[in-house]
């Protein structure tokens, strides 16, 4: 079933979202990006004349009730988001009166689902190498089950719009759909624009196709790399990553992030993306530092050739003009990763005009996602989050996707 083609006139419809905002001190929201994410999913269900029970993780509260983290203090924020009046249910396991005295335009906010252990379905206080873990697994997955039927009996729709969590087999997010046949559970609109998106990288390419991957290290992003090698026509391959390929080919990198039990792993990427035909770039230049600091002393350099006690925090202009070569006539972009330590404005550079190039390509009817982490901190600080295709709102579970992986959330729901 998909959200567009269901009326929820007369249905109790409960909704994964992902309001795991960020809270300040006094707890309120500083950024609310997440609660307006869901509101078109949210506000369809109302407008048809459903009832509405809104379900939500925040934090880690590791399967305890922790006051800092109760969906208490973000229910007037909510119910300002849908124009809408808001019950909270303090015992998301204990809400079956609230739920059932719900009526069609009304809404339930229900506690966070991780005070209950049984959400996330880890057992608690005991440690994996004791002898009796796998039995308290066992017992914690049964639990889930009671604890995922529990909140489908409060509905007669499932509906799971909470992508940054797809990647889990939680109570709320996977199990709680085995309640619900095909006709009365569905994506909600993010979760299928999320979808989409993935699906124009990973199935529905337009060539040429060129990612770019940057960020830390090597070693957080191998997975994604290796899938990538059987889809990319070019691979750019920047940010920390640079000096482990640099220092495997041989090359001097001072005081460069590397990571030299990675050495072997950067020529085989190099090796394999020769076997596939992927034009793999890799920066040749660089803007060193003689202090990981803005205002550091700096130098360009080649990347094989960094003086000791120097560290590469960017990528110099020779580089820019390869990475920008291979981005402006590409018409599929997946960017993952800065190509420098962009949060420093003068290392920055190297990261604005990677961002500059996908959005002129965007411009001439390129697709571009961007995602996972830093990136999207990236294209938020350079003002580009609305000149790019897409934006992905999910970290782990954007590149749990891109890796190739089947997310738990969706296959719940599609029956995959
Ligand atoms: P990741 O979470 O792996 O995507 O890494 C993102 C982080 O990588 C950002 O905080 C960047 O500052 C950092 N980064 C990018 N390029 C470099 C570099 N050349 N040296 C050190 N850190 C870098």
């Amino acid at each position: 079933m998909t959200i567009d083609n269901f009326n929820f006139k007369g249905h109790k419809a409960i909704v994964r979202v992902d309001f795991n905002v960020p809270l300040d001190e006094n707890g309120n929201i500083t950024d609310d990006t997440r609660i307006r994410g869901a509101l078109p999913t949210l506000k369809k269900i109302l407008a048809d004349g459903g009832a509405l029970i809104i379900m939500s993780h925040m934090g880690k509260p590791k399967g305890k009730v922790n006051p800092k983290m109760s969906l208490a203090q973000i229910k007037e924020a909510v119910a300002n988001a849908l124009g809408a009046p808001v019950e909270f249910a303090p015992d998301c396991a204990k809400a079956e009166e609230m739920a059932a005295a719900l009526k069609p335009g009304e809404v339930l906010l229900l506690e966070n689902l991780r005070f209950y252990p049984e959400e996330e379905g880890k057992p608690v206080g005991i440690d994996k190498e004791d002898p009796a873990y796998d039995a308290a697994k066992k017992e914690m997955k049964e639990r889930q089950k009671d604890f995922a039927k529990k909140l489908a009996s409060y509905a007669d729709v499932y509906v799971n719009d909470a992508f940054g969590t797809a990647h889990r087999r939680h109570a709320s997010t996977a199990v709680i759909a085995d309640s619900f046949d095909a006709d009365h559970k569905m994506l909600g609109y993010l979760m299928e624009k999320e979808v989409k998106a993935v699906d124009n990288i990973l199935k529905d390419i337009k060539r040429p196709f060129t990612a770019i991957m940057g960020g830390s290290k090597v070693s957080t992003k191998i997975g994604i790399i290796e899938n990538l090698l059987d889809k990319v026509d070019n691979l750019i391959l920047c940010g920390g990553m640079t000096y482990t390929f640099a220092k495997a080919q041989g090359g001097n990198v001072g005081n460069s992030i590397c990571e030299n039990d990675k050495l072997d792993l950067a020529l085989d990427i190099i090796k394999k993306a020769k076997e596939k035909g992927v034009n793999l770039v890799l920066a040749t230049d660089c803007v060193a530092a003689d202090d990981f600091n803005n205002n550091a002393k700096t130098q360009i350099c080649c990347v094989k050739n960094i003086p000791d006690g120097w560290e590469g925090l960017d990528i110099g202009p020779a580089s820019i003009a390869s990475f920008v070569g291979a981005i402006l006539p590409a018409k599929t972009i997946l960017w993952n990763g800065p190509a420098g330590v962009f949060e420093m404005d003068n290392f920055a550079t190297g990261s604005k005009i990677v961002c500059e190039a996908i959005v002129e390509a965007t411009n001439t009817g390129a697709f571009s996602l961007v995602g996972g982490g830093d990136s999207v901190a990236c294209v938020n600080k350079f003002g580009f989050a609305d000149a790019v295709s897409y934006v992905s709102t999910g970290g782990g579970a954007l590149l749990e996707a891109i890796e190739g992986k089947v997310l738990p959330g969706v296959a719940a729901i599609e029956g995959k």
